[in-house]
């Protein structure tokens, strides 16, 4: 690598400091016990910058293609000057397991990252603590309740200023001038006294439901909209997703436009926020990434939001990430990635050992145009999405009824339904069509055998059949092709007279959101 830190931890020093924090930690249940920073800044030292947009599809950014132009500051500040990864997705598609996930470098089931627990197991080390151990002043701003610093997420930090996540609710416009303006006073109140090099951890949750720019962007991208749909009415989903109230053609259209004017309002703040760390002259010198937990649901194959399946639309996030002088600017990386994959890429960068344990793999060779054996075109990525069937359970509106683990390997995907392997879906993704368009499974069952085996070996299930397919052939269910192309075209505006069918679907129609394609019609 071009440019090693000089100034921090080397390996022998961190492992003695993970036997430091193994002690704390056997001496604390609660939190670990960090010990103070040992090494002074140098100018070697990069400055490490975070930053994830909570359910942030990678189509809607206009660095992905993204015809309307969301995301300018993004664009300018960190795509021109590094790495694009084409193939990103997230290893579960809501926020708990996905951020436990990115701040941890392991897979949720290795967490036990579900919907029964909230809290990063105490045996883990944090992205944050490996960086505070080698000599990083580390600073987080989280907006969603489930990074709460008492979830576990606030190991490692210096300062962990969760305030936004408890007192700025999603439903509420603004939250990027909010942590901006928590961050703009610690610099002023506490950084400049400082000599460390910095770890800064921005969570932003603008993107995520509800859709509730503040103005002016929430006419930005659709003016002359006189419906009935308004962020309230929409909320988080819910009545789409029950089938009572879902949007027509016309409505979805202005539900993008809030969608996509969160996220203008968002990059307008973090273009403030890289403005601002130029003038404190931490830019020069940075390794910056950019991703998002997961994506985003608007009515394709019946559904919406995110939590509640392993398709593209939830999975697929971008991921850029900067570091002149090390990473070649404006480059696109085809090799698949996951957002796990970033902390042992960071760490790798700064040359600090990591525990063989984490399941992400270091992206950094791949950055730097080497080849690596352990990161290719075809590696293998994992997704899961647990089920909640207690009728009781706050998620059971959003979650499946049946466990969902899926593996991506040389342009196929295979979703296995744990429950019911009858159901399990086999997908070619390729450029013409980044989605889920035709279940193949049936065409193919010894692909979708030896995919099975590979995703029972990783997610260590035992193996309940050799051959699933009992029944006979179903077809897949049609999908909605007009209402899909309007989701996934780079300019997703409909034409007035693409009219109210997707109300026409839906009518005399049970919900579908869990319904299996080219399986069962039964809905679970
Ligand atoms: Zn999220």
């Amino acid at each position: 690598m071009n440019q090693k830190k000089s100034s921090l931890l080397t390996r022998r020093e961190f492992l003695r400091c993970s036997a430091l924090l193994a002690g704390a930690a056997f001496l604390s249940t609660l939190r670990s016990v960090v010990p103070a920073p040992i090494q002074k800044r140098t100018q070697d030292s990069p400055t490490v910058i975070f930053i994830v947009a909570d359910a942030l599809r990678a189509d809607h950014v206009s660095a992905y293609g993204y015809s309307t132009p969301t995301t300018p500051n993004l664009d300018k500040w960190v795509a021109a000057h590094g790495a694009r990864f084409t193939q990103a997705t997230s290893p579960a598609p809501w926020t708990y397991p996905a951020s436990a996930a990115m701040m941890t470098g392991r897979s949720p089931t290795q967490l036990t990252a579900n919907w029964e627990t909230r809290t990063l197991p105490m045996d883990v080390t944090t992205l944050a603590e490996y960086l505070h151990f080698s000599g990083y002043y580390t600073a987080g701003f989280a907006s969603t309740s489930f990074l709460g610093g008492e979830y576990g997420f606030a190991r490692g930090f210096d300062i962990y200023d969760d305030w936004v996540a408890h007192n700025h609710k999603t439903s509420t416009s603004g939250g990027a001038a909010v942590i901006n303006d928590h961050v703009f006073t610690w610099f002023k109140n506490t950084w400049n006294g400082l000599t460390q090099p910095l770890f800064l951890f921005l969570y932003y949750s603008d993107p995520h439901s509800w859709y509730y720019p503040p103005t002016p962007y929430d006419t930005l991208y659709d003016p002359n909209y006189i419906g009935e749909l308004t962020p309230e009415s929409y909320g988080n989903g819910q009545a789409a997703m029950a089938g009572t109230k879902v949007p027509v053609v016309r409505d979805l259209q202005h539900l993008l436009s809030l969608y996509d004017g969160e996220i203008t309002f968002w990059d307008y703040h973090i273009g403030q926020m890289f403005t601002f760390l130029q003038q404190q002259g931490l830019l020069e010198h940075a390794l910056i990434v950019v991703t998002s937990d997961h994506g985003e649901l608007f009515g394709e194959n019946g559904m919406w939001v995110h939590g509640n399946c392993l398709y593209e639309e939830v999975l697929r996030i971008p991921l850029l990430l900067r570091y002149s002088g090390v990473v070649p600017a404006g480059s696109v990386v085809d090799t698949p990635a996951q957002n796990m994959d970033i902390m042992p890429t960071i760490l790798d960068f700064l040359d600090i050992t990591y525990s063989p344990e984490i399941q992400g793999v270091s992206l950094a060779p791949v950055l730097e145009e080497q080849i690596s054996p352990t990161i290719s075109s075809s590696r293998s990525t994992y997704s899961e999405l647990d089920k909640v069937t207690d009728p009781q359970h706050w998620a059971y509106a959003i979650a499946p009824r049946t466990d969902l683990r899926c593996i991506q390997r040389d342009g196929w995907k295979l979703i296995h339904h744990v429950d019911h392997p009858e159901d399990d879906e086999l997908y070619f993704l390729n450029s013409e069509s980044v989605y889920e368009t035709e279940n193949l499974i049936h065409e193919n069952p010894a692909l979708a055998q030896e995919l099975r085996q590979l995703l029972w070996d990783w997610f260590q299930l035992p193996s309940t059949a050799s051959s699933p397919y009992t029944t006979e052939r179903v077809l897949p269910e049609a999908k909605l092709g007009q209402f899909q192309a309007l989701q996934r075209s780079p300019n997703p505006r409909p034409s007035p007279e693409t009219g109210n069918f997707w109300r026409g679907w839906f009518s005399g129609r049970p919900h579908t959101k869990l319904r299996a394609k080219g399986g069962s019609s039964v809905p679970r």
